[in-house]
């Protein structure tokens, strides 16, 4: 290839590394007043029974609604509002936010199928001092029951910091919230620490699910997972399943739950209720 073509490539990598650091200082900033503006907005992803297919709780997932930019998903923001602690005001308002949501689910049919909402927890969130109180606190404003709650926090989370991490866990637990292990398998616990976890449910991570039927290596750690989790009493969700042909193998493996794109993609809280009163399709 000509030099020209080189150098020419070299200086549009060049802009769009420019325009990447100006797009990422402009989000940085009004990402501190985006909470004011009230310009977050949650969508609800259904958690479901693998064999029925029926929802049983949802997952609260975080939008930036952009004046300039329109629908923002997690990607484009949450790394940024991580480093810039502004994530410590947005966690608060998302854990407020989705109890608010799920009581006037409740209120509205104190009948429904739903059973808890599933709210994402950053590492930086739960270490702030007094996490557990401001989790009590929202429980009590929204006048929401602790088991409608369960909080998804990391592997790493649980492996680093232990003890404080460790003692908040146990203070939760005892409130009555429940707590989740998100993306689990991508980090490194050992298998002797899952024993003596404070938690109560697994995620497998979308990547195994992904290949769950071509790799015969990936099958048998999920189904690995599957059966350690059940002796361990613990709950499981497989994340991330986009096919039937993944639901069946999951239900024969005898998973639990599931959420994904085959049953839902993450919708606006109206669209909850009518997925609620579907009829049950026999498997
Ligand atoms: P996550 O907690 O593991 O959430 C699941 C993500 O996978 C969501 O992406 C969801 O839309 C997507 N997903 C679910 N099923 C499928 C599927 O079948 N196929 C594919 N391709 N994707 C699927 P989303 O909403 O973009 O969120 C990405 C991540 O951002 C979340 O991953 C979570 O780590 C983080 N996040 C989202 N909301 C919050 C929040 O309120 N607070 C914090 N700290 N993190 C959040
Ligand atoms: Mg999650
Ligand atoms: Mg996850
Ligand atoms: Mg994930």
């Amino acid at each position: 290839l000509a030099k020209g073509a080189g150098k020419a490539t070299w200086q549009r990598y060049r802009s769009d590394l420019h325009t990447a650091m100006v797009e990422r200082l402009a989000l940085r900033t009004s990402l501190l007043e985006a909470i004011d503006a009230q310009q977050f907005v949650l969508q609800y992803q259904p958690i479901v029974n693998v064999r029925t297919q029926a929802v049983v709780g949802v997952e609260s997932l975080v939008r930036w609604q952009h004046p300039e930019r329109g629908l923002l998903a997690p990607y484009h923001f949450i790394e940024l509002a991580e480093e810039s602690g502004a994530i410590v005001g947005l966690g608060a308002w998302v854990l407020r936010e989705s109890l608010r949501q799920f009581a006037a689910w409740h209120a509205s049919d104190p009948e429904m199928a739903l059973r808890y909402v599933s709210v994402n927890v950053s590492a930086r969130q739960f270490r702030q001092p007094g996490f557990v109180d401001q989790v009590s606190q929202a429980l009590e404003d929204a006048g929401a029951r602790p088991e409608w709650l369960l909080l998804e926090i990391t592997e790493s989370l649980v492996l680093r910091d232990a003890e404080q991490v460790w003692t908040d866990l146990k203070a939760l637990r005892a409130l009555g919230v429940r707590i989740a292990i998100d993306d689990f398998g991508t980090g490194y616990s050992s298998l002797s620490y899952l024993r003596q976890l404070p938690v109560d449910v697994l995620k497998i991570d979308k990547s195994f699910i992904d290949d769950i039927l071509d790799s015969k290596q990936q099958r048998a750690l999920v189904d690995a997972i599957v059966t350690l989790a059940r002796n361990l009493d613990l709950t499981v969700v497989a994340e991330g399943i986009e096919d039937a042909a993944q639901r069946a193998m999951l239900e024969r493996m005898g998973c639990p739950y599931g959420q994904g794109y085959l049953f839902s993609k993450p919708v606006w809280p109206a669209e909850i209720p009518p997925l609620l009163i579907l009829a049950v399709v026999p498997a």
